[in-house]
């Protein structure tokens, strides 16, 4: 069977509260043995669940931040949360954080503000940073380039830039997250950007509940659609689904320095 991680789910969230046990199930039983979660979304809440399920799950685990969507609504508590939790051995990246200028729902100089500081608090932990950055990948570069964020790792997920943006960050040392759009009739130009990222660069995720992938779209996403997205990538970087797959899961566990798989009982 092929075996894929999900480099960025939010399992964490009430869309998953009924049926969240039976989900990780159906993501074992699809080759997805292993997530990572992002515990960014709304209040502190979210990193706090994040937490909560990697320390009850050893294929499970965590980032912490707030997303540039909510930074607007942050407050000293709010970074305390994240400056204690950030340091816990299940907390594997910072993120995600990064820039949201498609929907500017918080002012864009507190999201540059909000990035640069979650940087500096992924270098005080020497983890890496996962970055959500939406029509403002000129100004995110600047952030990376100026935060030397690169030495740090640097994944930029659910990614919708052109290809050149692609081929910018890969250059810089990022790695390159796909999400369900790359099987959208109409994202060739992420197909195109799938190309420009080497291989040893590339990760995949399903950002579930959002951006089922083509055939589930429209339903509720979760991390066993993540097989779909990897099948698209495959199809798109020009190599074998298998090849794929083996990379995008050595990618995924050395950029987020995951300890090797517990042997299956
Ligand atoms: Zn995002
Ligand atoms: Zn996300």
């Amino acid at each position: 069977m092929i075996e894929l991680i999900d480099s960025h789910a939010h399992v964490d969230g009430p869309e998953f509260d009924g049926d969240r046990a039976d989900v990780l199930a159906r993501a074992r039983a699809a080759g997805v043995r292993r997530m990572i979660v992002i515990g960014a979304v709304g209040d502190p809440g979210s990193a706090e669940r994040a937490v909560a399920l990697a320390e009850a799950d050893a294929d499970v685990f965590a980032t912490v931040a707030t997303h540039p969507h909510d930074v607007d609504k942050m407050t000293p508590a709010w970074w305390e949360v994240h400056e204690r939790l950030a340091p816990h051995p299940r907390v594997v990246a910072i993120g995600e954080t990064g820039l949201d200028f498609y929907y500017d729902h918080s002012d864009r100089a507190a999201q540059v503000a909000a990035f640069h500081r979650f940087v500096e608090l992924a270098r005080r932990v020497g983890k890496p940073v996962v970055c959500h950055i939406r029509d403002a990948h000129a100004e995110a570069r600047a952030v990376l380039t100026e935060s030397r964020a690169a030495e740090l790792g640097v994944i930029i997920h659910c990614f919708t830039g052109t290809p050149d943006d692609a081929a910018a960050y890969a250059a810089m040392g990022c790695y390159v997250s796909f999400s369900g759009i790359v099987t959208y009739k109409n994202a060739q130009p992420i197909r195109d950007a799938v190309g420009r990222v080497p291989l040893d660069r590339i990760l995949v995720e399903t950002d579930c509940p959002y951006l089922s992938p083509v055939p589930m779209r429209g339903k509720r996403n979760e991390p066993a659609f993540v097989t779909h997205t990897a099948a698209a990538v495959a199809q798109a970087a020009g190599v074998p689904l298998a090849d794929l797959a083996a990379a995008t899961v050595a990618n995924t566990a050395r950029i987020f320095r995951l300890p090797a798989p517990a042997p299956v009982s």
